[in-house]
């Protein structure tokens, strides 16, 4: 239960929070959202720019009397993944996000809530208005984090010039204070098909499922299965063992960045159901062995399909599961500094079955951002080799931890202080804006903080409401410490 001063804090941020959930914002959609918080910033006095990319820079002068301190920036975005549960009418365009309270838990009814980062949005928009004896403070709101962090990028070198420290206001829990983050590349493979008339008998699905799958920056080093690879694993061993088919689509995973958990594809054979059958549940022992003590639920299923209309060639089909196999997924490399960090990582994501060919994506995460680089070069040979078209997306660039950071002390001291234990200081795998900041603005000293969310970019989404007042007074403690200048530019 909430105190009455806490209520207060919370009752103010859900305000703000309420009304930003009015507002439809799934990712490149952000204009109607940024006119709004260009508004609000306005409304209080501040010098606002809305830039091309719909980013928002708002500007609050210092408190009477710390006009010299220096200049600390308040980081979140405004888009959000906008997702519904099954049976689930809704626009991501049009409609509102509809707020659900139970006690001390906020969600959406039927779809994503947008506490990533609309929690964010609305404590920055709490601290602009009752911050008392502080410096300067920079708002940087911007747009399109979720499906490729344009805002961040477009922004202007100088938005940082003039600012020493900056909180990034988008994590996920509120005793976690981050300091290091992965970068990434995404490269999509594509193969353009000729397609044949079925010339087989038999119709047959072969469905891998069953897995645990997860968030590809966070659960990479657990050692999961990948629903594509077995499935390519599937493929390459029925050949081996002399079936003749032919594959007519092959369909898996959810998105780029999550471990593919089912993969799917429809085959035509002539050979007889046990001897397919046989095969498939041979390859099923052996990835259940593999996975038996981190993926224990896995399954590979043959079942009757309808004759489909066309098949791909044999080479075509080859160069595919070839690619698939060849393609490291998992963890290429831990960290050499800091125990239990995924250093190197790469997912395959996503595989497609479309009118004129197969796609599927691989994605890399790494804190070195040189070996990011090495990646995309490997697939590019690869592909050349198999001959599968190959695009490498514009890299993010991770943020390496510095050695010293000032304020990331700070403000594990003042959350010790202010709520009798440690905060937990670390390095993720995932990614953050952060990166594209560091990159423009290497004196930066940052850090990423959230208050407390579950099951984040789903229906399940949850916002911890509980953790609003201790993040309002670590921050407001934090920027009025800076100011009184005990925390020097390292
Ligand atoms: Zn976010």
């Amino acid at each position: 239960m909430l105190d009455n001063g806490d209520r207060k804090i919370v009752d103010e941020v859900l305000e703000d929070f309420a009304a930003i959930a009015d507002i439809p914002r799934p990712s490149l959609h952000e204009k109607a959202i940024s006119d709004y918080l260009l508004g609000e910033f306005r409304a209080f006095g501040c010098d606002v720019c809305q830039d091309a990319a719909n980013n928002i820079i708002a500007d609050r002068a210092a408190s009477p009397g710390y006009e010299n301190a220096p200049r600390v920036i308040l980081q979140a975005h405004m888009d959000m993944v906008c997702v519904a549960a099954e049976g689930v009418k809704y626009d991501p365009l049009r409609d509102p996000i509809r707020l659900c309270r139970t006690g001390d838990a906020l969600s959406a009814e039927g779809t994503s809530l947008g506490a990533d980062d609309g929690a964010g949005i609305a404590m920055i928009l709490y601290v602009f208005r009752h911050a008392e004896n502080v410096g300067p403070l920079r708002a940087i709101i911007t747009t399109d984090e979720e499906t490729g962090m344009s805002g961040a990028q477009a922004l202007d070198i100088k938005v940082f010039s003039d600012a020493d420290f900056l909180i990034n206001w988008d994590s996920e829990n509120f005793d976690e204070l981050t300091r290091g983050c992965a970068g990434s590349v995404g490269v999509d493979f594509r193969r353009n098909l000729h397609w044949y008339n079925p010339m087989m008998p038999q119709a047959w699905h072969i469905s891998v499922s069953g897995l645990l799958g997860g968030h590809s920056g966070e659960r990479i080093g657990d050692g999961r299965g990948n629903a594509i690879r077995i499935l390519a694993q599937t493929l390459h061993a029925l050949k081996n063992t002399g079936v003749s088919f032919s594959v007519a689509s092959i369909n898996g995973g959810s998105a780029r960045n999550a471990i593919a958990a089912e993969a799917e594809a429809v085959i035509v054979t002539q050979s007889r159901m046990e001897e397919v059958s046989r095969a498939i549940s041979e390859m099923e022992q052996h990835v259940r062995s593999v996975f038996v003590n981190v993926d224990p639920g896995i399954s590979i299923n043959l079942s009757d399909a309808e004759m489909p209309a066309q098949v791909m060639g044999d080479s075509d089909m080859e160069a595919l599961t070839d690619g698939l196999l060849l393609l490291h997924t998992g963890v290429f490399q831990m960290s050499p500094t800091m125990p239990g960090l995924v250093e190197t990582s790469a997912n395959l994501g996503l595989i497609r079955t479309e009118r004129n060919g197969v796609w599927f994506s691989y994605f890399a995460r790494s804190s070195v951002d040189e070996k990011l680089g090495e990646i995309a070069e490997a697939c590019r040979v690869l592909g050349m080799r198999l001959g599968l078209e190959v695009s490498v997306a514009t890299p993010s660039p991770g943020w390496r931890e510095r050695p010293q950071s000032a304020l990331s002390d700070m403000m594990a001291k003042i959350f010790e202080e202010q709520n009798g234990r440690l905060m937990k200081v670390g390095v993720i795998h995932a990614g953050l804006e952060c990166g594209w900041h560091i990159k423009k603005a290497p004196h930066l000293d940052m850090v990423s903080i959230g208050v407390t969310t579950h099951d984040i970019h789903s229906p399940k989404e949850t916002l911890d409401l509980k953790t609003i007042a201790p993040q309002v007074r670590l921050v407001m403690e934090t920027l009025h410490e800076i100011a009184q200048e005990k925390c020097a530019l390292q």
